[in-house]
C-alpha cells in the first residue's frame, strides 16, 4: 500500500467515524424531542459520550446551589453505581474548576493536577488517568458538568473529542432544563388543584350554611307578606325579592360544585316538555309583565315526550328565562318555542333585549365570564347560570348555541335527545300507551 493509499484508507476512517457521530447525535436529539423521562435519555447520552470519544467511563454530575457542591446523577463505567449521590466539592476539583469557568478542561494526567480530587476513585476503587470535562450550560447558567475518564487510545484527547462531549453535554442540559420545568408545571398544577379543592369545599361549606338561615327568611317572610298590607307589605316584597335572589345565588353556587366534581347524575322520568316550558314560561310571567315585556309561546299540540332529568331542564329553561328577561328593556318581547324534528326535541328562548357581541357569543358560557365587566355593568348575576346550563344540557347529550344582533335580541337554541339512551324512541312508547 502505498502512501496515498494509506492517506485515503485514513480519511474514509475519520470520515465514517464522523457519520457514527453524527448519527448518534440525530437519534440523541430525536429521543430528545419524543421523551419526557430524563432517566433513559442521560443514560444515552452518557452511554454514546463514552462510545464516540473512546473512554472508559462518564459521568454526569450537577450542581446544587444550595449547597454548592456537585452530586454525581448518572454514570457508566468500572464502580460507577457506587457513585450515584457521591457529592464533589466546588473547591480543589477539576469539576469544581470547569462549573467556576464555564469552559471544557482537558487533563491528560489527572493524579499530578493539583485540581484534582482523589475521593472519588477511592470510594469505587477506580484509577482515573485522563479527564475530558465540559460544562453543562442552560441559557448563561452552569448547572452542572459531563466528564468523561482515561481515553483508551494512546494518543490521548482530541479536538473532535471536545466537540462531541460539548454537543452531548448541551444535549443533556435541555434534558435537565424540560425535566426541571415539566416537574415545576406538575407542583403548580397540584398546588392549583389543591386551592380548587380548597375553593370547592369553601363553597359547599358557605352554601350549605346559608342555605338553612335563608330558609327561615324566606318563610318568614312570605308568612308575613300574606298577612301584612300597605307600605310594610311593599317592603316585606322586597325583602323577599331579595331572599329570593339570594337562594338562586346559592342554588347555582352548589350546583356549580355538583358540575365541577362530577357528583352530577341524571334522575330521568319521562314527562312532557310543552307542559315545563309552560310551567316554567308562567314562573316568569309575572316578572315580564312588571317589566311591561310580552312573553309568547309557541308549542305544538305534541306534548314532546321527553326520557330526561326533569328538574335539570327546568334549572336550564329557568336560567334561559331569566336571563331573557333581564337582558330586555321594558315593553321589548320574550319568546318561548318548541318542536320536534327527528329524535330531537328543538327549543329556542328568544328576546328582542340588548344582544350579545359576536365575539362574546361562545365566551358567554364559560364560568363567570359576563359581556358587561362586573364593576360597571347595569345588570345584576354571576356569570354562573349559562355555565352550568350548558353543563346540563350536555348531560343530556344535548347542545346549546346561540345567535344574537347586539341592539336586537338574542335567540338561545337547546336541543334534547328525545331519549338519550334509549334506541327505542319514546314517542312510539307513548302514543301506544
Ligand atoms: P349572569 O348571571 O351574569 O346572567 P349567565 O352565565 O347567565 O350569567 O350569562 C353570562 C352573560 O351572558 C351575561 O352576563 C350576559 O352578559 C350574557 N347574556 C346571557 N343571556 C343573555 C341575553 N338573553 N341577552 C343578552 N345577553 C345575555
Amino acid at each position: 500500500m502505498d502512501s496515498r493509499d494509506e492517506l485515503l484508507g485514513q480519511r474514509i476512517a475519520g470520515l465514517e467515524r464522523r457519520i457514527a457521530y453524527l448519527e448518534r447525535i440525530v437519534k440523541v436529539s430525536q429521543i430528545l424531542n419524543s421523551t419526557l423521562s430524563l432517566e433513559p435519555l442521560l443514560r444515552i447520552i452518557i452511554q454514546s459520550a463514552t462510545e464516540l470519544t473512546h473512554t472508559e467511563a462518564c459521568s454526569i454530575m450537577l450542581l446544587d446551589k444550595r449547597t454548592g457542591e456537585l452530586t454525581f446523577s448518572h454514570s457508566v463505567g468500572h464502580g460507577s453505581e457506587g457513585l450515584r449521590d457521591v457529592t464533589v466539592p466546588l473547591d480543589n476539583s477539576i469539576a469544581g474548576w470547569i462549573v467556576r469557568k464555564g469552559k471544557p478542561l482537558l487533563i491528560r494526567d489527572a493524579k499530578n493536577d493539583p485540581r484534582w480530587h482523589s475521593q472519588v476513585d477511592m470510594t469505587i476503587d477506580f484509577d482515573t488517568r485522563s479527564i475530558l470535562g465540559v460544562p453543562l450550560k442552560v441559557k448563561d447558567q452552569i448547572i452542572g458538568v459531563m466528564e468523561l475518564l482515561n481515553k483508551i487510545d494512546e494518543q490521548g484527547f482530541s479536538q473532535d473529542d471536545i466537540q462531541i462531549a460539548s454537543t452531548l453535554a448541551a444535549q443533556a442540559a435541555i434534558a435537565i432544563e424540560n425535566a426541571r420545568l415539566l416537574d415545576e408545571l406538575q407542583r403548580a398544577y397540584d398546588e392549583l388543584a389543591e386551592l380548587d379543592r380548597l375553593k370547592s369545599d369553601f363553597v359547599s361549606i358557605a352554601s350549605h350554611e346559608l342555605r338553612t338561615p335563608l330558609a327561615v327568611i324566606l318563610g318568614y317572610a312570605s308568612f308575613l307578606r300574606e298577612e301584612v298590607s300597605g307600605e310594610a307589605g311593599e317592603q316585606l316584597s322586597a325583602v323577599l325579592q331579595s331572599a329570593l335572589r339570594l337562594r338562586s345565588i346559592i342554588d347555582d353556587m352548589v350546583n356549580l360544585r355538583h358540575v365541577e366534581t362530577g357528583e352530577i347524575q341524571l334522575e330521568r322520568d319521562i314527562f312532557s316538555m310543552t307542559e315545563l316550558i309552560s310551567e316554567v314560561t308562567g314562573e316568569f310571567n309575572q316578572l315580564a309583565r312588571a317589566k311591561q315585556q310580552m312573553v309568547r309561546l309557541e308549542l305544538p299540540d305534541d306534548p314532546l315526550k321527553i326520557d330526561a332529568d326533569r328538574q335539570k331542564l327546568y334549572l336550564v329553561l329557568a336560567n334561559l328565562l331569566s336571563n331573557a328577561v333581564k337582558f330586555t328593556s321594558p315593553q321589548g318581547r320574550v319568546q318561548v318555542s318548541a318542536e320536534r324534528k327527528g329524535e330531537e326535541i328543538w327549543i329556542a328562548v328568544m328576546d328582542t333585549g340588548v344582544g350579545i357581541p359576536e365575539r362574546d357569543l361562545d365566551r358567554i358560557f364559560t364560568r363567570f365570564y359576563q359581556v358587561e365587566p362586573t364593576l360597571t355593568r347595569r345588570y345584576e348575576g354571576m356569570g354562573l347560570g349559562l355555565s352550568i346550563v350548558k353543563s346540563m344540557v350536555e348531560l343530556h347529550n344535548g347542545r346549546i348555541w346561540v345567535e344574537s344582533v347586539v341592539g336586537k335580541g338574542s335567540r338561545f337554541t337547546v336541543v334534547l335527545p328525545v331519549s338519550p339512551y334509549n334506541a327505542e324512541p319514546i314517542a312510539e312508547t307513548a302514543s301506544n300507551s
